[in-house]
């Protein structure tokens, strides 16, 4: 078994503890089965949707199969000054029991064309500050509802994390004169850290990713948002989420996915980044920010590749 490692972020100053398990077996991670609502009872099923607020139906006619709607129990409300924002829920299939990984590549490339649309929307709205696109796929990664979807939100501020990473970036670029995440696939893609490649997109286990399995998956060209995906680019990008979203659903691991890049800036590179949910985090990240990651990215990435 490989020895424990500490290492340290790209370009942030953030470390990792890499500390292999003796037995992580992926048939042990099962026990965080989706709970299965009956279909009578679910609100994402098209028979159950009149009653909520319906932005987007499934039957419309650019992007069939996929409604939007308005979170039903939302944080954040455009009429709450104190707490202003807006939340929908972008339901990607009109079919129960499917998962994202399931459907076909032209549906997922629909999908990510709505995120991009609803983006450009949300950000039009006065007041908003960052629109986030994430998507909580089983128990252990938040999700509340079985039904495959994923949820947008829009902030009235842009959120310290986001800056601190922009600044980071900023940094870097004006050091260097490079971008910090062009210059990571430059470095990684004949590294065995790769997950997915193909001419168009990269999907890397990142150096000293916190999640076991993490992936990012970014273009190979500087591209900053999904809006610079054309054609074959865009392709690209839904069959690494396929690949990657579909190695965890077999093994039944719950994951997060959201959008790194919204800030639109020049310097800025388009990140999707997969965040499965097996560590937990316990004392010792709480108290000192440093995680503990049972799976070195070297054997990440050949957890896809098999
Ligand atoms: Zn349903
Ligand atoms: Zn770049």
């Amino acid at each position: 078994m490989k020895k424990a490692e500490i290492r340290k972020h790209y370009f942030l100053d953030s470390y990792v503890i890499f500390a292999p398990k003796r037995n992580l077996r992926l048939h042990n991670i099962h026990e965080d089965q989706k709970e299965e609502l009956d279909i009578n009872e679910c609100y994402f099923c098209p028979k159950n949707l009149k009653d909520q607020k319906i932005i987007q139906d499934f039957d419309n006619k650019k992007y069939p199969g996929i409604a939007i709607i308005e979170n039903k129990f939302p944080a954040l409300t455009p009429d709450n000054p104190k707490a202003f924002g807006k939340q929908e829920v972008i339901i990607e299939t009109p079919e129960h029991n499917k998962e994202l990984s399931d459907l076909p590549l032209e549906d997922i490339m629909r999908i990510l064309r709505v995120y991009d649309q609803r983006i450009k929307e949300l950000k039009k709205l006065k007041g908003v500050r960052h629109v986030l696109v994430f998507k909580n796929d089983g128990g252990k990664a938040g999700a509340t509802v079985a039904h495959a979807h994923s949820q947008i939100i829009a902030l009235p501020l842009i959120p310290p994390k986001i800056v601190r990473e922009s600044d980071a970036v900023d940094e870097y670029f004006l050091n260097k004169g490079t971008c910090p995440h062009c210059d990571i696939i430059r470095k990684e893609r004949h590294s065995p850290r790769v997950a997915y490649l193909d001419d168009n997109v990269i999907g890397i286990c990142p150096y000293a990713s916190s999640n076991a399995f993490g992936v990012w998956i970014m273009p190979l060209k500087h591209q900053r948002t999904i809006d610079d995906f054309h054609g074959e680019e865009l392709e690209s990008l839904a069959k690494a989420l396929k690949k990657i979203t579909g190695k965890l659903d077999d093994a039944g691991i719950s994951y997060n996915y959201f959008f790194d890049n919204s800030l639109d800036l020049e310097s800025h590179h388009f990140r999707l980044k997969v965040e499965p949910r097996i560590n937990i985090w316990a004392g010792l990240e709480l108290g000192t920010g440093m995680v503990i990651n049972p799976v070195f990215p070297e054997d990440s990435a050949k957890f896809y590749n098999s």
